[in-house]
């Protein structure tokens, strides 16, 4: 069974070891095998023993071998022994043995004693490299922790020196810092064991400073690598040897803090026993070293990191600031330009108006129109300003696109006509017309997008289009784009252009001008409006920019433009004469959503042509629509061979021409031109005049004419009073106010506007807001005080350079009427007095007269019967009306007295009679104040002005002696 017999025979034959081959056996063991007595002493220890511990047999034998033990596990040692003494067998018990060359070896035991002879037998392996590997890890896993965990290096330096020193059993740490400047060693921090011992020591190594390869430190730096002494006692390039033997420190290693190959420092550790070299140590703290490195590294960007953060922090907080103070600086400067611009726009304005030379007509424009410009830059620096302080708000109100976008193309007309450039706008039948939205922030993109696209276009065509992109819950998103055939933008500059300040390139500017602002203001009024904006451009091919926005669609009771309300008018033949293949295009466009049917050609000769063959297919054109200036023949020629054909006596002609040119007025007038219409053209007037021009009555015209107040001389002459400080500014009001037909009183401050209106009879103030000692807002504030016990209240209007949002609420919250805005236009500040003072303008007596003659007259045609008719009526009438606000005001019913006074004053209003026209107004203004305390008085001086009208009228009726005076019957009504 077993092919190795002779082996098997061998054990048969093994007899029991002799106490000779158990001798040998122990001889040969490697681990310790010792026996010690009683007294203290061993009295065997076999060969391993002295092996280990470097002594001999007798030198172990001959002392008692606790003081081989070290001195910190003595105390454990005796008792362990005994314990074991006692009759306990021990297992594992570790303790530390000195060596013959005063190093300690970790020994692991297993004991027992012979009860007999009280002898303890003990076996001892050598552990010290486990242990010794044990304590290695252990300092690296601490060191570890200590780098992740502290925040800094000054911070982890002596939490690392304390890491290695506990963890190897060591007495001292030290860092030492290179300073590359000094090209030495300083300790930076030292770590004792026992903080009370090894003083000397640690005070020694704080007062070194080592140059490379001096001293243990120094041998590291030098070689940047780890260095071991075994005793530093006894080393010969250690300056601190002397104070280290006093201090019994012997073993030292060091090793560098190292960043790629550079030296940042060196930690050095001492152990107050003699050590051999530990190899593994030394790698391992090399690794450490490096670490220690990374951490250093990783806290010093860390450090820059958080100093960045801080100084973008700080960075941020200023041009925070700055910003503000910047709007500020604009807002203030703007202001600043404005009051001296105020001056300079409302001097020419009227010096314009008076008898000066064409020389000095057109100085005076040209001033006119630079001031204009420089107005403009101020508002965009401002609103710039406003929109980076995110101030700029959109307004809200109700308008038609329509009308808005033609008002506006025909504001750039001029400019496009100066460069003979087509100017168009097109809008898609689809588009909704009634919007509520900011139309004049709309138009301001506009402006931008279409002045530019002028700008930078020297020949062909700038097209507004409109479309609807989509539509959502009653809103609606419109796609607007304009194109052109200008210069072009390179791709690398198109990005940049919407940047403020920026312009596609300076050699540019310099030709066209412009600040490089309107592109990112309307960019920004693009991005409030909900949409977007972008260019395509091609250089020298044109450019288009579209923008969105969304505007609300007004709803129900805002009518749609009907499309085609004129029955009539249907399929009406309409000939198109353009070179302009856009404006054919738009033109057929217009009048195929009219239902009319346009023919387009595009030059005189064809248009020629086209009327021939008309003729011949007895299909004659109701009008024909001719453009001024087209080459070959242009629009007048052709015009002239028409109207001096007589076979086309039935076509009206209508010319387009272009703004600017009032020679082409007069030409149309002499070739018999029904109408001509300005470029660019709103639909709504080509429908008008198209209307017309085929002798349609007005009454079926699109849109009611509107009402243009034009002459100044049908105000009520007013006597306003001024308030403003700048002399300047003071002579100019007066001569606008002069200028409107009124009487002017000038005070320059807000105090002397306060004691003004408590002094004299004024029926306007014009305030300005910034003023010295009072300023507008607390003079009206006064003012408003001081009328409010007297039921009176006088109209005030502001005048402010202030342009900011939020200066028309403050104004009008401070109780003023109404709000200029300096330069004070003339135009501005007429509507603002009209809507305030409301003079009834066909109804202004002549000076003294209860009822203007000739106002009455006019207002009934000459009608004297109908005239009598209606004064009949109206004597029969008032006084119900007055017995009606007489018994509002005892039931302080504001809402009946309203209505009385309304119906009066309306009545009133047939017979141009002011005051009684102005009494009746008064009280209905009282009534919707709702403040009836001076309802009565109002009613009082009513009555009175009615008994004089009524005397007026029944000078018309022929029977004015008859009646019972009206205040009488009144008294009698309400009596009974
Ligand atoms: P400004 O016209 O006052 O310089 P904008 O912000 O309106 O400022 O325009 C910025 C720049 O964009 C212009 O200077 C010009 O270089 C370029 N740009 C704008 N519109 C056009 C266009 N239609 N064609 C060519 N370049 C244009």
């Amino acid at each position: 069974m077993f092919p190795i017999g002779g082996a098997v025979s061998t054990a048969h034959r093994f007899n029991q070891p002799t106490e000779k081959d158990l001798r040998e056996f122990i001889d040969l063991s490697l681990n310790l095998l010792c026996i010690a007595g009683a007294d203290g002493y061993f009295k065997y220890v076999n060969p391993a023993c002295e092996r280990t511990l470097g002594y001999t047999r007798e030198e172990l034998l001959s002392r008692p071998y606790i003081e081989f033990v070290h001195a910190d596990d003595r105390l454990a040692t005796i008792s362990e022994a005994e314990h074991v003494a006692s009759g306990h067998s021990t297992v594992s018990f570790e303790n530390r043995y000195r060596c013959k060359d005063g190093s300690y070896k970790w020994l692991l035991w297993s004991a027992m004693v012979r009860a007999e002879t009280g002898l303890i037998y003990c076996a001892a392996v050598d552990v010290t490299e486990r242990k010794c590997e044990e304590s290695r890890q252990a300092a690296q896993y601490a060191v570890t922790r200590v780098l992740a965990e502290a925040p800094t290096l000054a911070d982890a330096t002596p939490k690392i020196l304390q890491a290695i020193c506990e963890s190897l059993d060591w007495s001292v740490g030290a860092i030492w810092r290179v300073e590359q400047k000094e090209q030495v060693l300083h300790c930076v921090e030292t770590w004792r064991k026992r903080p009370a011992q090894l003083k000397e020591f640690d005070l020694s190594t704080h007062s070194h400073a080592f140059s490379p390869g001096v001293g243990l430190p120094g041998r590291v730096w030098a070689q940047a690598r780890p260095a071991w002494i075994e005793d530093v006692t006894h080393d010969p390039n250690f300056p601190r040897a002397a104070i280290a033997t006093q201090e019994g420190l012997h073993a030292a290693f060091g090793f560098p803090i190292l960043l790629g190959s550079e030296v940042l420092g060196v930690l050095e550790f001492f152990s107050q026993a003699i050590q051999q070299p530990d190899a593994k140590l030394l790698e391992m703290m090399s690794a450490v070293g490096s670490q220690i490195g990374q951490f250093i590294e990783r806290t010093s960007a860390e450090d820059a990191l958080r100093v960045y953060a801080r100084d973008l922090e700080n960075a941020r907080q200023r041009a925070e600031e700055a910003t503000r103070a910047k709007s500020e600086f604009l807002a203030n400067i703007s202001h600043e330009i404005r009051t001296p611009m105020n001056a300079m726009i409302g001097m020419t304005e009227l010096a314009l108006a008076t008898r000066i030379t064409r020389e000095q007509r057109e100085y005076l424009s040209a001033i006119e129109s630079s001031a204009d410009a420089l107005l403009r830059l101020v508002n965009d620096l401002l609103d710039f300003s406003k929109i980076e302080a995110r101030k700029l708000q959109l307004d809200h109100v109700a308008f038609n696109l329509r009308d808005a976008l033609e008002d506006t193309m025909r504001v750039l007309a001029p400019r496009a006509q100066q460069k003979g450039v087509e100017l168009a706008c097109q809008i898609q039948p689809s588009v909704p017309d009634a919007l509520v939205g900011d139309p004049l922030r709309l138009r301001q993109i506009v402006v931008n997008l279409v002045g530019n696209a002028i700008k930078f276009t020297e020949h062909g065509e700038v097209v507004l289009r409109v479309q609807l992109e989509s539509s959502r819950n009653g809103n609606a998103q419109l796609h607007f784009s304009v194109t052109d055939t200008g210069i072009g933008i390179p791709v690398e500059k198109q990005a940049i252009i919407f940047e403020a300040f920026s312009q596609a390139d300076s050699s540019t500017t310099r030709r066209y001008g412009g600040t490089g602002l309107g592109l990112a203001i309307s960019a920004q009024l693009v991005e409030l409006m909900g949409g977007k904006i972008s260019v395509e451009s091609q250089p020298d091919r044109g450019s288009t920019f579209h923008f969105t926005a969304w505007f609300e669609v007004q709803q129900a009771g805002t009518k749609k433009t009907p499309l085609l309300p004129w029955r009539t008018l249907a399929h009406l033949p309409v000939l198109i004469v353009d070179d302009n293949a856009t404006n054919r295009r738009i033109l057929e466009e217009v009048f195929a959503n009219w239902h009319m049917r346009g023919v387009a050609v595009d030059g005189g000769r064809s248009a020629l042509a086209t009327l021939e063959d008309s003729l011949h297919k007895n299909q004659p054109f109701a009008v024909v629509l001719l453009d001024g200036h087209m080459p070959d023949m242009d629009g007048f020629t052709v015009a002239e061979r028409i109207s001096n054909d007589r076979r086309f006596a039935g076509t009206k002609l209508v010319m387009l021409t272009s703004a600017g040119q009032p020679e082409d007025v007069a030409r149309c007038r002499n070739l018999g031109i029904s109408a001509y219409l300005t470029k660019p053209i709103k639909q709504s007037e080509l429908f008008d005049v198209i209307v017309t021009a085929i002798g349609q009555p007005l009454a079926t015209r699109r849109r009611a004419p509107k009402l243009r107040k034009r002459s100044l001389s049908a105000h009520r002459r007013l006597h306003v009073l001024v308030a403003e400080d700048n002399q300047v500014n003071q002579l100019l009001a007066t001569r606008i106010f002069e200028k409107l037909g009124h009487q002017v009183t000038v005070v320059s401050n807000g105090r002397d506007a306060c004691s003004a209106v408590q002094a004299g009879k004024f029926d306007l103030v014009a305030m300005d807001v910034q003023m010295p000692e009072m300023d507008g807002l607390e003079a009206t504030t006064a003012i408003r005080i001081w009328e409010k016990p007297r039921g009176t209240h006088i109209p005030i209007i502001a005048m402010t350079a202030h342009a900011m949002k939020g200066d028309r609420e403050s104004c009008l919250a401070a109780g003023m009427d109404a709000y200029t805005s300096k330069p004070i236009r003339i135009r501005e500040l007429e509507r603002a007095i009209t809507e305030l003072v409301q003079a009834p303008v066909a109804k202004v007596p002549q000076a003294g007269g209860v009822i203007d003659q000739t106002a009455l007259l006019a207002g009934v045609d000459g009608n004297r019967r109908l005239l009598r008719e209606i004064a009949r009526l109206f004597l029969a009438d008032y006084p119900q009306r007055l017995a009606e606000i007489e018994r509002a005001i005892s039931r302080a019913d504001a809402v009946s007295l309203g209505k009385a006074a309304h119906s009066l004053k309306g009545a009133i209003g047939n017979f141009a009679a002011e005051n009684a026209y102005m009494a009746a107004q008064r009280l209905e203004s009282i009534a919707k104040s709702g403040d009836l305390d001076m309802a009565r008085d109002a009613s009082a001086r009513l009555e009175s002005e009615l008994v004089l009208l009524a005397e007026e009228l029944r000078k018309f009726t022929g029977n004015s002696s008859t009646r019972v005076p009206k205040k009488h019957r009144v008294k009698k009504r309400k009596r009974g």
